[in-house]
């Protein structure tokens, strides 16, 4: 289920421009769970940012929270704010597994923001900076991946293989 959280930024955030939109960056928070999205918003703002640096939350229920307005630039991958949404998974996937709950609500959020951004390029924060590991070494991203693909196929009614079994019966 997807959650609005209306969090308070404690300075203006600026738009991203029409366009920019060339990546879609997945992060993990690292940190001990049980933590929600509204933990990290504190915690941002304790750095001194202006609130949760990320666009979305994915919680280990599968709950997924909309945390900066997604037009909005981000603070989550240095240099790259300006041209990305940035997307976190509660947990370290340095020690532990996603969960089912989490990588079924990874794979229809990102496919909704592959449609929405079709030429943004899914990525983990580690392919901008690989000092950071991050969404970890257990982040099952080739198979989130293939997953996204299946699902978008079938959003668009092309993925089953009727066609090919009626053109056998033809032939
Ligand atoms: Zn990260």
């Amino acid at each position: 289920m997807l959650h609005q959280t209306n969090f308070t930024f404690s300075e203006d955030l600026m738009p991203r421009e029409e366009g920019a939109t060339r990546y879609i960056v997945l992060h993990h928070s690292e940190v001990a769970t049980p933590h929600t999205a509204a933990n990290i918003h504190h915690w941002h703002q304790n750095k001194g940012w202006a609130g949760i640096g990320y666009h979305y939350f994915i919680d280990k229920e599968g709950e997924v929270y909309e945390c900066r307005p997604r037009q909005m630039v981000g603070a989550h991958v240095y240099g790259h704010n300006h041209e990305s949404i940035g997307v976190c998974f509660e947990g370290d996937f340095n020690k532990e597994q996603l969960s089912e709950k989490q990588e079924t609500a990874a794979v229809k959020l990102l496919s909704l923001l592959s449609l929405a951004y079709p030429v943004a390029q899914l990525c983990r924060h580690s392919d901008f900076n690989n000092a950071k590991h991050c969404p970890g070494e257990n982040f099952p991203f080739e198979r989130i991946k293939l997953r996204i693909m299946e699902c978008v196929w079938n959003m668009l009614g092309i993925g089953t293989n009727r066609n090919v079994s009626s053109d056998a019966t033809n032939h």
